[in-house]
């Protein structure tokens, strides 16, 4: 059986710089935490548990210590609350995230309406909208523009992972509410490259694995794009969960996974349907 890895599986930049800065801070302070996970990764955050850092849900039951941003940012009262308690902080907002809240925060200032293209139930646009003044909607398509009031001057914003495809859309119904409209592509390609690259290796395979967090949205999004050309589509977590089964009658299969599976659980898959390949 051949097995093809995707050139782009696993971490992207943002991801990948957030758990070096995790780790490099473990052991240097003997209270260290991450205010939520510090990526959708169970396992990197397992890890980080075993070195002492701890996940919290808030800052309310800390009063000192290390705290570490996680990759797609926090909201800004969480800062000022860091701040204010002599927090060190550990910033590993990615910095295409960063760039989100700072365009919001300067056209909230500038008198604009933001819309802010998006998922409003996830913690990286709860943290862009929170940059904002009272003006900032959050859509999730060109319908929920039709929804909102009239405004003079738009700025359009959107969460990194959104597809331009949509932010075009979404534009495009803004142009039909306000008179001045300034937009900025805060989208990363990081996760449109990892789409294309897994359909198209999808296409030329007879399985396709995807390997990520359960709780992780680029990781579901990929499964969707492969289940979509190839049927024998499995998403797992590790290589635990592989399933000799799904095998039978592969010639190839092919591996991907998401931006926040680090290499190690990579190698592990690979390495498991290598051994399969030996004992067949
Ligand atoms: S997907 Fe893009 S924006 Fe999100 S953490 Fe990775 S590099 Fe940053």
């Amino acid at each position: 059986m051949e097995v093809i890895l995707a050139k782009q599986a696993g971490f992207c930049f943002g991801v990948k710089r957030a758990t070096q800065m995790a780790f490099e801070a473990a052991g240097k302070d003997h209270k260290t935490y991450t205010l939520g996970p510090i990526i959708h990764s169970p396992q990197v955050v397992g890890k980080l548990a075993s070195l002492g850092i701890r996940a919290l849900d808030s800052l309310e039951d800390i009063e000192d210590g290390t705290i570490i941003i996680r990759s797609h940012g926090v909201e800004q009262r969480d800062i000022n609350e860091a701040k204010r308690k002599d927090l060190n902080i550990v910033d590993a907002t990615c910095p295409f995230v960063k760039k989100a809240q700072e365009h919001v925060k300067s056209l909230s200032e500038a008198g604009y309406g933001v819309v802010v293209v998006g998922d409003a139930d996830h913690p990286e646009v709860q943290g862009i909208v929170s940059y904002g003044k009272e003006n900032v909607f959050v859509v999730a398509s060109g319908e929920d523009v039709k929804k909102l009031p009239k405004m003079n001057k738009i700025g359009v914003v959107a969460q990194t992972t959104q597809s331009f495809e949509n932010l075009k859309n979404i534009v495009c119904e803004c142009l039909q509410r306000g008179g001045e409209i300034r937009v900025y592509n805060t989208i990363c390609d990081a996760t449109a490259v990892r789409q294309e690259e897994a359909k198209e290796l999808a296409g030329q395979v007879d399985c396709m694995l995807v390997i990520g967090g359960f709780n992780s949205a680029n990781t579901r999004r990929l499964l969707e794009v492969c289940a979509e050309f190839q049927p024998c589509t499995y998403h797992i977590e590790t290589a635990a969960e592989i399933d000799t089964s799904w095998f039978k009658d592969v010639e190839k299969v092919g591996i991907t996974a998401g931006a926040s599976t680090p290499k190690w659980i990579i190698d592990e898959v690979v390495n498991k349907i290598g051994k399969l390949n030996k004992s067949d």
